[in-house]
């Protein structure tokens, strides 16, 4: 586990990144990686401060590597799931939310092979969150749309402490941030209109799903 600035904290396993924050004896978890590392990051909870409690986890799409574990970890805590209506619609039913586009015959061996891998649990999502709303945590955290990669993606961020929770709407391409794109990429436009609105906030902190910058 690492420390990305105070009570903030990044947890990984295989490259997909979990972030979570700590404040007044409550925990915030952004995504919740895939099922297989679900122990692993229980464990990272359980040891991080033993005064404090998983109280919400927020995701910010609908892919098994970022709701995987939503289903153990919020019957173990008891505590909320928290996303936008069409990715909470896909994962009250166990699904991701759009069609993959695989454009060659790599592409369909790559989703065979780990689509498996992905598969997560249905769990119900008890709190629909949407673009514009302001979380009470970290002092306020806005909900921002970075729809592209999936339809009802979101992001969170942190003005003063300029610390963006991107989820796969940044992703790292020649070592620098870069918007979605690829098979898996619901409507590259939108993606890249969401990456720009996102850099133009200028955050200091990049933490996406898969990589995390400091600028
Ligand atoms: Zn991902």
């Amino acid at each position: 586990m690492q420390q990305i600035i105070p009570g903030v904290f990044m947890h990984s396993n295989a490259s997909i990144y979990q972030y979570l924050i700590v404040e007044n004896g409550q925990i915030t978890l952004i995504d919740a990686g895939l099922p297989i590392f679900s122990r692993s990051l229980i464990r990272t909870i359980t040891n991080m401060d033993r005064q404090a409690a998983l109280s919400l986890i927020l995701i910010t799409h609908a892919d098994g590597d970022h709701y995987g574990s939503a289903k153990q970890l919020s019957e173990t805590y008891r505590c909320p799931i928290a996303a936008s209506a069409p990715e909470a619609a896909a994962i009250h039913s166990g699904r991701m939310s759009r069609e993959l586009k695989p454009r060659n015959a790599f592409d369909w061996l790559l989703f065979s092979v780990a689509l498996p891998l992905f598969t997560a649990a249905a769990v119900p999502v008890e709190q629909i969150i949407e673009p514009g709303q302001l979380l009470p945590v970290l002092g306020g955290l806005q909900v921002l749309d970075s729809a592209g990669h999936t339809p009802g993606h979101l992001s969170f961020y942190q003005p003063e402490r300029q610390i963006l929770f991107a989820g796969d709407s940044i992703i790292k391409r020649r070592n620098a941030p870069s918007p979605a794109h690829g098979p898996n990429c619901w409507d590259e436009v939108r993606a890249r209109e969401a990456f720009e609105r996102q850099m133009a906030l200028k955050p200091r902190h990049i933490c996406g799903g898969h990589s995390y910058f400091r600028i």
